[in-house]
This record gives C-alpha cells, structure tokens and sequence, in this order.
C-alpha cells in the first residue's frame, strides 16, 4: 500500500496497533508533509525497526518517471509517471513571473528549468496542474485525454504523490508550489472521494498546509457533484468546462451533454454561489467557427447574466484524434470584448508548454514512447 494513501488517524490507529508510542505518527506526518521525505532511509528519527517495517508494509513512492519534457523557454516541465500497474500519467508545472522581470524566450537566463528562477520573482507563480485518473471517461472530442478513454481512477495518495514530487524538487532551488489545477488527465468529480481526499491532504494543517484557495478544480459538469462539493463549502475554487451556450451544440463536442443539459448545470452553479459565495470560473476552448463568433459570445452573455463568474477562454491546443482549429487572436479578443461589453468578466488564457504537448487537452500520457 502507498503510505501517502492514509490520512493522519488511521495512520496514528495503524502504529497503535504495532504498539508504537502515539508521537510516531506525527514524526512520520512531519517527514512525509514537511521535510517531504519519500525514502524511509530518510527518517533518521525513527528507530530502525520501525523504519523498516514502514519500508516493508508501504510503498513510499508511487511512481516511476519515465521522461520529462521543458518547454523551449524553460518555464514548463511536463513530467510522466508511470503508476505500478503500467499505467501512465501526467502533471505539469507551469513557472510564471512578472511579465516585466522574464527574459526573453531563448535568452541564456532561459536555457535551464531548475536552479534558474526567472528574473526577480515579484508576483512569481508555480502552478502545478495534476492528474486524477489514468485517461478519462468523458470523451471530450478535442481532448487528448478523452481520446485515450478510461483507465482507471487514481487513489488520493497517487495524486497528493504528484504535488509532493514537484514539491521536493522546487524545495532544491528554494522554491515552492504556490497554486495547484486539477485539470490533468481525468475528471476529478467522476473520482469524488479520492480527490477530496486528496485535498484535504494537502490542506491538512499539521502536515503540507497547501490553502485550499490556492487549488481550483475543474469539472466537466457533473451536476450532483457540483452540489455535493457546494454543501461541503470547501474553499478551493471551482471552474466548469461550458464550451457551449447550447444542449445539442455541446453535446457535438462532449458527450457528458446528453446527461446534463446547460440549464441544469448553470442552475447547480447558482446554487453553488449560494452556499459557498464564491465566483465559478467557465471555461472555454475558442474552436475556430464553432463557438468563437460574437453571436455565440452574445447568447453567453445573456446565459451568465447575473451569475457571479468569470470566463476563462483558452484558444483550442491542437491534439492528434480532433480537426478543429484553435481560433484567431483577433476572433479571442473580440469574443472576451463581446462578453465584456455585456458585463461578464473574461480573460484569455496563455497557452502554455503547446510544443510540449503539456497544454491543456493535450495530455495523453504518451511523451517519449
Ligand atoms: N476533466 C476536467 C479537467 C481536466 S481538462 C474538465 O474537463 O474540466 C482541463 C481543461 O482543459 C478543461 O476546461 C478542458 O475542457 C480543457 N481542454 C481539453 N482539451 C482542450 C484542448 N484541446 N484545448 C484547450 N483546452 C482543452
Ligand atoms: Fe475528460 Fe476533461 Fe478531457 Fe473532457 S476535457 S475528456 S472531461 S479530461
């Protein structure tokens, strides 16, 4: 079993049960989501007896890394993991600064990830985008990962081992993870009790102490879920992937449209907002004549109207199994204006890692083979 699969009391019950002293627990927390110790040879503070039943009952680490890819400015590592059972996923960190202090894509100061922060770290970010499951069930068209299909859900432990992994290596250049997306591979709402637990995990204030603002999780749409997460009042923000302003126009590109139609899903966001008083985030994919027009920026507009959101629109990043066309700059920016002008806040997203294949959608979890 994977040692980062257990929270903190039934660790604290499993060495009650070996007959070790109640403070081991904590030692072995503290290493785990302080010190981010993943060997038991690490835990110097722990009998050698004990370090090695740890190491005989647990796996300390999930995964192999098969490859890792950065992208040509330097600023995206795109790393894959191979899970025991041969499946294989992804999870990237992306680095930003101020745009002010970056150097030029290209410059010396680019040319190597690690050990070279970019230039002045004012309003620096390290955002880690992880995975959930290995592949997806959903079958979004323009997804890579729905083009894979399903393979399995990941455990809570498989996921916190991601942020843990990154973790450990920006600790090496005295930096940490400031923001985390799940939006890898998978659907986090179809993976509900993993990931919550997973979250709370990091979250969790005697251990990694991640704030749960700092995490945004991305959904499909799955509308009891969306309701659940809305009574449970977590405060990690909450981003649907719409790409459509009508049923059968999105059921053309994701087939989760014909179990729940927009109605409904807008409705769960109301109430959402609700419960929790916060700001959903809808995303979308700007597919060239498909849903990037300024009619179609209208007729969401007057949808959104009166919901506490923002948009989030990201031009398409191309993937192998899917024709369409990320859409212009110039149709972007008309598309964010369109909604602007009708009071629905919009940004567009910078694509990132796109020669990689570490964008969003382009995760299949294929680097190197
Ligand atoms: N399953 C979740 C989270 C993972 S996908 C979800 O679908 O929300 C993360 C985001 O990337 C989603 O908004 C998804 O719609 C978007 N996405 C998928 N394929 C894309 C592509 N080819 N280009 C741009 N965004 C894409
Ligand atoms: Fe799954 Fe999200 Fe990709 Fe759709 S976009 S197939 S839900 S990972």
């Amino acid at each position: 079993m994977l040692l980062y699969d257990l929270d903190l009391p039934s660790l604290t019950n499993l060495l009650a049960q070996w007959g070790e002293p109640a403070y081991r627990a904590r030692q072995i927390w503290e290493g785990l989501y302080l010190h981010l110790y993943d060997s038991p040879a690490q835990f110097t503070n722990l009998p050698i007896s004990l370090r090695a039943k740890l190491a005989e009952e647990f796996t300390f680490n999930p995964f192999t890394v098969k490859t890792f890819l950065d992208s040509s400015d330097g600023f995206t590592r795109k790393t894959l993991f191979q899970l025991p059972d041969g499946h294989l996923i992804e999870a990237v960190l992306m680095r930003y600064g101020d745009p002010a202090d970056m150097p030029p894509s290209g410059s010396p100061q680019n040319q190597r990830f690690w050990g070279e922060s970019p230039k002045g770290t004012r309003g620096a970010r390290r955002t880690l985008c992880i995975s959930t499951q290995a592949g997806c069930a959903m079958g979004c068209v323009f997804c890579a990962t729905g083009q894979l299909g399903f393979k399995r859900h990941l455990t809570s432990g498989e996921i916190v081992a991601q942020v843990l992994y990154y973790a450990r290596m920006l600790k090496d250049v005295n930096e940490s993870v400031t923001n985390i997306v799940l939006m890898g591979m998978g659907e986090p709402f179809h993976n509900y009790d993993n990931v919550m637990a997973a979250i709370d995990r990091l979250n969790d204030k005697d251990g990694y102490n991640f704030g749960a603002r700092r995490i945004t999780l991305s959904t499909v749409g799955l509308v009891p879920q969306i309701r659940r997460f809305a009574d449970e009042k977590r405060q990690v923000n909450l981003a649907i992937s719409l790409h459509a302003v009508e049923d059968d126009e999105r059921l053309a590109i994701m087939p989760v449209a014909k179990r729940y139609k927009i109605d409904e899903i807008l409705d769960a966001c109301r109430y959402y907002i609700a419960q929790t008083g916060r700001r959903v985030t809808f995303e979308w994919a700007l597919i060239s004549g498909v849903n990037d027009t300024p009619e179609v920026a209208a007729k969401l507009a007057a949808r959104l109207k009166g919901l506490l959101c923002h948009v989030n629109a990201i031009p398409l990043n191309p993937t192998a199994g899917y024709a369409g066309q990320a859409a212009s700059r110039q149709r972007a920016e008309r598309f964010k204006q369109t909604l602007e002008q009708a009071g629905i806040p919009c940004t567009i997203r910078m694509r990132r890692g796109i020669e990689i294949q570490a964008g969003c959608g382009q995760l299949a979890g294929a680097v190197g083979l």
